[in-house]
């Protein structure tokens, strides 16, 4: 099988309909890119597969949808303003801007610049968050930053959910969202961007049992990459080691997968401490601990993150699910192996011929199949190419009208990883497929 590089993966998200360069007519804006007719189908469903996970099959978490634009206090007490910075190094002889810890070594050891040889200034601190006024007036009082993560949306807002949805601790919020940071090195087209998205889960746990918490967010999450139809091989843990600790967090392990510019963070799983709660509390003069109405005993709680990135997970999808196919026959074919659930057209529908009725039956098994899935009609080329161009897109199932069809009202149905075909009762497709959906397993 051939190695999928990323220019590949760029070229074939355009032509498919999945990622477009953003403003592309004026020459492209880097860093930011258009999720197309299939992108928004993927990304769409990929956030409301994590959103199941996480909030619909536990009787303890729910959701939240916070504004980008927060007080800007908010950004201090999370150590954002004073923190939250990259290392940078200009080339004095080619201007080139380089994040000084992503140097090559020769680079960092001779201060030379990897591209030209030329001398690199010295290191300056660049903070991420993008700055911005509200309102009419610009000046220091009308600062407001573009949020860098929705986490803090979720810390400001814990005793809300709490209250409103009366939460007893371990409970968890969970927040998908765009967040925006100005990344200087973003190469690697979706993999990092200034403006993204995060699907963010806290877990608010009474200290002292955040270490046994921690240990199982961690191990549902790695199942979940495993459940989205990641391969297994291509996932692992990295341990944040004492350097590399973020200030809030207390241990930090990340998700990586083996994109194909190397192991890079797929998730970040971290023990925040009680750092979040504390400082808001002290910034805003608001008492955020929690009564225990059993034990009486008052405290702050601590918290599990789990913040992964949706604009990330789209790309380790489109990653995993790439195969060039070599056939028995010598024949290849270009198929996304996408997780059903995911997959942006679940269900092709075709007839055999347009005439003869046969396109007839197939409409209008197509929009029966809509109330529940997503649909593709296709009437024209030979059917092989038709199968290719679903298989092209990952579209898990082919349903294909014949002149069998007419006489005894039953169908092909083709699945894409395998190729099989069976015959199903038209009346009984939306049920197959459903079965086949739940029992789906990558092969
Ligand atoms: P990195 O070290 O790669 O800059 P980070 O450790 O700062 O990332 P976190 O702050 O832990 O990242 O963010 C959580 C998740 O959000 C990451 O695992 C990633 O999936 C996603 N993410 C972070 N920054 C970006 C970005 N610029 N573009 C796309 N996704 C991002």
């Amino acid at each position: 099988m051939a190695e999928l590089t990323m220019e590949t993966l760029v070229s074939l998200c355009k032509q498919r309909g999945f990622v477009f360069q953003s403003s592309e007519i004026y020459g492209g804006l880097s860093s930011a890119w258009d999720y197309g007719p299939l992108g928004v189908e993927l990304k769409n469903r990929i956030q409301r597969f994590w959103w199941r996970e996480m909030t619909q099959l536990h009787d303890n978490i729910v959701g939240l949808d916070a504004a980008i634009l927060m007080h800007p206090r908010v950004w201090e007490a999370s150590g954002h303003v004073e923190n939250f910075t990259d290392p940078l190094v200009d080339c004095k002889k080619c201007k080139q801007r380089f994040r000084e810890d992503m140097l090559p070594e020769e680079s960092r050891g001779s201060r030379r610049c990897p591209e030209c040889g030329g001398e690199l200034t010295d290191t300056r601190k660049f903070n991420l968050m993008f700055r911005t006024h509200i309102g009419p007036v610009e000046g220091d009082a009308s600062v407001i930053y573009l949020r860098p993560e929705t986490a803090q949306g979720i810390y400001v807002n814990y005793r809300n959910c709490m209250q409103t949805s009366r939460l007893k601790i371990p409970f968890g919020i969970a927040q998908v969202g765009k967040a925006f940071r100005n990344e200087i090195v973003t190469k690697n087209f979706i993999f990092r961007t200034c403006e993204f998205e995060q699907m963010e889960m806290q877990y608010f746990v009474k200290p002292g049992e955040d270490e046994g918490w921690f240990e199982k967010w961690r191990g549902k999450r790695m199942d979940y990459y495993k459940k989205l139809g990641i391969r297994g091989h291509k996932l692992r843990w990295h341990r944040h080691g004492p350097d590399e600790l973020a200030h809030y967090a207390k241990d930090a392990y990340d998700i990586e997968y083996e994109f194909p510019m190397g192991w890079r963070e797929l998730e970040g799983v971290h023990n925040r401490s009680d750092y979040d709660l504390s400082r808001h509390s002290e910034f805003s003069g608001k008492d955020l601990s929690y009564l225990d109405e059993e034990t009486k005993e008052r405290y702050l709680p601590f918290i599990i993150e789990t913040s992964a990135g949706l604009t990330r997970s789209v790309l380790a999808v489109l990653c995993d699910a790439y195969e060039e196919e070599v056939l028995p026959g010598g024949e290849a074919r270009s198929v996304l192996h996408f997780h059903p659930l995911v997959a942006p057209i679940t269900v092709g529908v075709f007839p055999l011929v347009k005439k003869d009725g046969l396109a007839e039956i197939a409409r209008k098994i197509e929009g029966e199949l809509r109330e529940d899935f997503t649909t593709f009609y296709d009437q024209s080329g030979s059917i092989g190419r038709r199968y290719r161009r679903q298989d092209e897109v990952g579209t898990p199932y082919c349903v294909t009208v014949d002149y069998e069809s007419k006489e005894n009202g039953t169908v092909t149905l083709r699945d894409r990883d395998s190729m099989e075909q069976r015959r199903v009762r038209a009346e009984d497709l939306a049920a197959v497929i459903k079965k086949s959906i739940r029992e789906y397993a990558r092969v």
